[in-house]
């Protein structure tokens, strides 16, 4: 049996104990190497960091792998102390296997109590272990919780960093001495310099080198107070002065000592313009850069109260049909001819004369200085009629090289007699233009107390005719339409009738413009073809003729898309075709070239409608229009014929021309205001093709009594 060697006396197994060692040695010497390398590595790192996060790297970046080599090395002494504790139970392995008196008792105790060392070692190691793992966990949460606050401050710091950058407010940094150290671009934009060329020069030197009293004074109140603020004028570059607000604050330590100072200011010339642009705005009209409404009453309020003359002087002009210039020619052109009614205005005004806008359409022109009544009259009515003759000249529109024709109305009011405040004599003035502008137009008027009470009836018409509708009030009435050769019925005339309130009868003269302004001719304009449309079909059943019946429309119907479909919608459920509709437009709607207008016209020939002139040679129509457009009817106007034909050689010669004019250009007429047997019996000479209206055949009458007269089936005998 071979014998374990004998452990000496004071070692158990020497050999084992040696091997143990060189073993020993390098686990607990390696670790150590491992560390340094590894923290002198981290210290490299550390300096490439650097460079690349352009931040220098704290302590705190090694903490983590310290603590990893830390644990490193206490795992070594781990696998150490157990290499020791395996060692050791062997020799009491030895011991035991061994016959006990062999081994001496010394060496016993000595084994057990090397034993019972590394017994301790080692769970002192696990425990170290366990620490050094806690705290490796711990420290590992410390460090996320500070790089993300860390991060954190970089956002803002980037952030903080941007608005600096892009700052309006110019920014400057300079040492307690006012040596400046960094500014942004907007201190460069304000005041011209690039910042190289600033950085290093005192604040005193470059913003304030010709009023140090005032740097001097700012540094005294930075020291006490740790803020000034004030306006400065700067020293630019260019070295002009650039007016600031400049606001200095004093960045000091925790123990109070000022590190650097730190300047804001804005251009306040900037400010100002934007202050002056803001008066402007809200006292001038932006189109026409004249006053403003509200401005021009307080300037007239000033005016009367401060009396320097005993008249006063107030012209309101009113741009005739400026709203349908807008709706067909479009907003630009309408703005266009707004613009150049201001610059004509503003040519003519003499020295203290005042120009505003007042509406959308609608120039003040105060006159301020006038000796007595008569003097000013007849100056304000021959400035008005000479501002009329100006506006009346054709306006270029820049595009197509196209010009437009214009008019104006005017209304004129004086202080103290029309009224001695601003908003009695405005009122006057306004007036005397809408009485203009009632009594067609392009023309100037004095204010007359009269105008008042006319003013009242418009008001209570506008009221009324909102309600006449649902109130029933209208009625329709027909005059009829004659050949002139064959003297027999071909159709009627609508006129629509209104008695207000069931009592008072009221001209369509007077409302159907009220109703164009406020809106209501659509509806109405409905109401008439349905109902129209009705009457004719019971009349087409009875009588077997295709009579056929005539509508007003106005111009300002003619503009909605919809007025086709309307119109065949009135047809439709009484199996009418769009050609028993004969559609009268005004001349005056028409001229001006108003290309929308000619392209619904076109539009509604194209549908099958039948298209007439009303009231022919009473507006300033073009015979270009009257080729260009698809035509079926000429209306004579009725003040050609009545009270003048056949005793007025002119007259006649004037419907002649007019007769042969048609006939040159193809078109069929009718004949209005037809009142005697030898009107009808002379245009019956001219055309017997002409169909005659007027009331030697018949006047209006309601549609109702024309039932009566119709619906037996016989026909009216009008044989002259
Ligand atoms: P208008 O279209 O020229 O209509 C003809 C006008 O002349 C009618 O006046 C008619 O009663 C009148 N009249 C007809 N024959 C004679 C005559 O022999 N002698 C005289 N002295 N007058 C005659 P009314 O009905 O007062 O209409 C006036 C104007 O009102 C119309 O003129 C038309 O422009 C407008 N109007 C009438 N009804 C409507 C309508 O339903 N819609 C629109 N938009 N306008 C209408
Ligand atoms: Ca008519
Ligand atoms: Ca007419």
């Amino acid at each position: 049996m071979t014998r374990a060697p004998r452990l000496a006396p004071d070692m158990p197994d020497r050999q084992a104990i040696m091997s143990m060692r060189a073993s020993i040695l390098p686990t607990l010497v390696l670790p150590h190497l491992v560390l340094g390398a590894v923290l002198a590595t981290l210290a490299m790192q550390g300096q490439w960091a650097t460079a690349l996060a352009g931040r220098p790297l704290g302590m705190e970046d090694l903490l983590l792998p310290g603590l990893f080599a830390e644990l490193a090395l206490l795992l070594a002494q781990l696998v150490l102390w157990r290499l020791r504790f395996g060692l050791l139970s062997r020799t009491i392995e030895q011991m035991v296997t061994q016959d006990a008196a062999e081994i001496p008792w010394q060496n016993r105790r000595g084994a057990l109590g090397q034993l019972a060392e590394a017994l301790l070692k080692l769970r002192q190691a696990r425990r170290g272990t366990k620490v050094v793992l806690e705290r490796s966990r711990e420290t590992h949460a410390q460090l996320q919780q500070e790089s993300s606050a860390r991060r954190e401050a970089e956002v803002k710091n980037l952030l903080a960093l941007s608005v600096y950058a892009h700052l309006d407010e110019a920014v400057f940094f300079s040492s307690p001495q006012g040596v400046i150290l960094q500014v942004n671009p907007a201190f460069e934009r304000l005041l011209g310099y690039p910042a190289h060329r600033v950085e290093g020069r005192t604040s005193a030197e470059l913003l304030m080198p010709d009023n140090p009293a005032l740097h001097q004074a700012i540094m005294g109140v930075l020291r006490r107070d740790g803020l000034w603020q004030g306006e400065a004028a700067l020293r630019r570059a260019d070295n002009r002065h650039l007016p600031t607000d400049l606001t200095c604050r004093a960045i000091k330590d925790a123990d109070g000592t000022i590190r650097h100072v730190m300047g804001v200011f804005q251009d306040l010339s900037e400010r100002r313009s934007a202050r002056a642009r803001l008066h402007e705005l809200t006292h001038h009209d932006p189109l026409t850069g004249r006053l403003n409404r509200a401005s021009f009453m307080s300037t007239l309020r000033e005016v009367l109260a401060a009396r320097q003359a005993p008249i006063q002087a107030l012209l309101l002009v009113g741009i005739d049909r400026l709203k349908a210039i807008n709706d067909t020619l479009g907003h630009r052109t309408g703005d266009h001819v707004l613009r150049e009614v201001a610059h004509r205005l503003g040519q003519t005004l003499r020295k203290n004369d005042i120009l505003a806008r007042i509406g959308g359409d609608e120039f003040a022109i105060l006159m301020p200085a006038f000796e007595n009544t008569e003097q000013a009259k007849a100056f304000a009515m021959s400035h008005a009629e000479s501002l009329l003759t100006r506006l009346r000249d054709p306006i270029q529109l820049d595009r197509d090289h196209y010009s437009l024709k214009i008019t104006a109305s005017l209304g004129i009011a004086f202080s103290p007699h029309d009224g001695n405040q601003a908003e009695a004599l405005l009122q006057a003035a306004d007036l005397a233009l809408l009485a203009v502008k009632r009594a067609g137009r392009d023309q100037a008027s004095l204010y007359l107390p009269s105008l008042g009470e006319r003013i009242n009836q418009r008001f209570r018409i506008e009221q009324g005719l909102r309600r006449a509708l649902e109130n029933r009030e209208f009625e329709i009435f027909m005059q009829p339409l004659i050949e002139a050769g064959s003297a027999e019925l071909k159709g009627f005339e609508c006129l629509i009738r209104w008695t207000q309130g069931g009592t008072t009868p009221i001209s369509p003269a007077d409302f159907i413009p009220v109703a164009e302004e406020i809106g209501m001719i659509e509806p109405i304009t409905e109401w008439i073809v349905r109902e129209g449309c009705r009457h004719l079909a019971s009349w087409r059943r009875s009588t077997r003729r295709e009579l056929f019946i005539s509508i007003n429309l106005s111009p300002r119907h003619l503009l909605r898309d919809d007025l086709a479909q309307m119109l065949l919608e009135a047809l439709r459920p009484h199996g009418l075709s769009a050609s028993a509709l004969l559609i009268e437009l005004t001349e005056g709607g028409l001229v001006g070239g108003l290309e929308l207008v000619h392209e619904r016209i076109h539009h509604l020939a194209m549908h099958g409608f039948q298209i007439a002139i009303d009231d022919f040679g009473t507006g300033h129509s073009s015979l270009g229009m009257l080729t260009e457009l698809p035509i079926d009817k000429l209306k004579i106007d009725q003040s050609f014929v009545r009270d003048r034909v056949p005793h007025d050689p002119e007259a006649v010669k004037v419907l002649d021309a007019m007769l042969a004019l048609a006939r040159e250009l193809q078109l069929p007429v009718v004949v209005e205001g037809v009142e005697t047997l030898e009107q009808a019996q002379l245009i019956r000479s001219r055309n017997s093709q002409a169909l005659l209206q007027g009331f030697y055949f018949d006047r209006p009458q309601s549609a109702f009594s024309w039932d009566g007269r119709l619906l037996d089936g016989t026909l009216p005998n009008y044989k002259f």
